[in-house]
């Protein structure tokens, strides 16, 4: 199935595959070989030869098949805020692999395709209608795509993050940075106001239920990171960073908004103005003739909005 899987997906993206040259490919490549050697106590990773292919399109992805060969797409590239969050991320689908998750899930798929045959097979045989066959195709289509259109279920993400976490810190890797990814997701998908990143979002479990577990991961992340013996971890949480940036930029948003009611107020208030009946001035005795107020109100306003 790997091997099948591999040839579907390098004939759907030899067009946009990146070269080896590239910097981008040449960057992951780095990070996996460091994620690989850091972690060569275990024995699953280093019998495998890991390969990478930056495939350049906007979708936020990235997988990895059984046999070690590694697929992220550019857009993930750009999604993520740095280094130590790429890591987690290829730590997280490294996981996947080395857990046998496509092979858990594979089985199960097979599973439900077995069952939703006999129930359909139990229903042919009491009602065979045609109608009914068709319907029974469009139901197992449904059920098979189902399960490949979401590739791992929440418990097998659950365990990838914890896994993946785990490997970032063995790689020396801020771990700190893994809940962040997650926060700017959710922000991400807020702003967009859907799931418009299909193949990772929706199959991967709510991004608030994630940050609060790796979060929960991120002490005992921690302890495994101390025993590095690279530069300590930045002072600064990345956490609170991104805290502290979403509020300044929130508060900032909000005085803008602020503003620009303002500034529609007013310009309504001197809509109004301009459109009341205009009468004539009346001159008043023993002064020069004026402009009305009004007039002279709307008049300034409207050199006023000119400029
Ligand atoms: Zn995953």
């Amino acid at each position: 199935m790997t091997k099948e899987a591999l040839s579907k997906y390098m004939e759907e993206f030899k067009d946009s595959l990146i070269a080896p040259s590239d910097p981008r490919h040449q960057a992951v490549e780095l990070l996996v070989r460091i994620l690989a050697e850091r972690i060569q106590d275990i024995a699953e990773i280093s019998s495998v030869p890991w390969t990478v292919h930056v495939v350049d399109g906007p979708t936020i992805n990235a997988f990895v098949l059984p046999n070690g060969k590694v697929f992220i797409f550019t857009g993930m590239l750009e999604a993520v805020a740095g280094i130590h969050q790429l890591v987690f991320i290829l730590g997280h689908e490294i996981a996947h692999a080395l857990i046998g998750h496509a092979a858990e899930q594979a089985s199960l798929s097979h599973v439900v395709e077995l069952l939703s045959l006999i129930l359909l097979t139990a229903i042919w045989a009491i009602c065979p209608r045609d109608s009914l066959a068709v319907l029974g195709q469009w139901i197992q289509s449904k059920l098979v795509q189902f399960l490949f259109n979401r590739p791992f279920s929440r418990k097998l993400e659950a365990e990838a993050d914890q896994v993946g976490l785990r490997l970032a810190a063995k790689a020396c890797a801020d771990v700190r940075a893994g809940p962040v990814f997650w926060q700017q997701m959710e922000i991400y998908d807020q702003l967009r106001g859907e799931p418009t990143i299909p193949e990772w979002l929706s199959t991967h479990p709510s991004h608030q239920n994630r940050v609060r577990q790796l979060d929960r991961l991120v002490p005992e992340a921690l302890e495994l990171r101390a025993r590095c013996d690279f530069p300590g971890l930045p002072k600064a949480d990345p956490r609170v960073i991104f805290h502290q940036t979403v509020k300044l930029l929130l508060d900032n948003a909000k005085k803008q908004e602020k503003i620009a009611q303002e500034e529609k107020n007013e310009k309504r208030r001197s809509e109004v103005m301009l459109s009341l009946p205009q009468s004539p001035p009346v001159p008043t005795p023993g002064s020069q003739p004026q402009l009305g107020g009004l007039q002279a109100t709307s008049a300034l306003l409207q050199t006023l909005l000119s400029k």
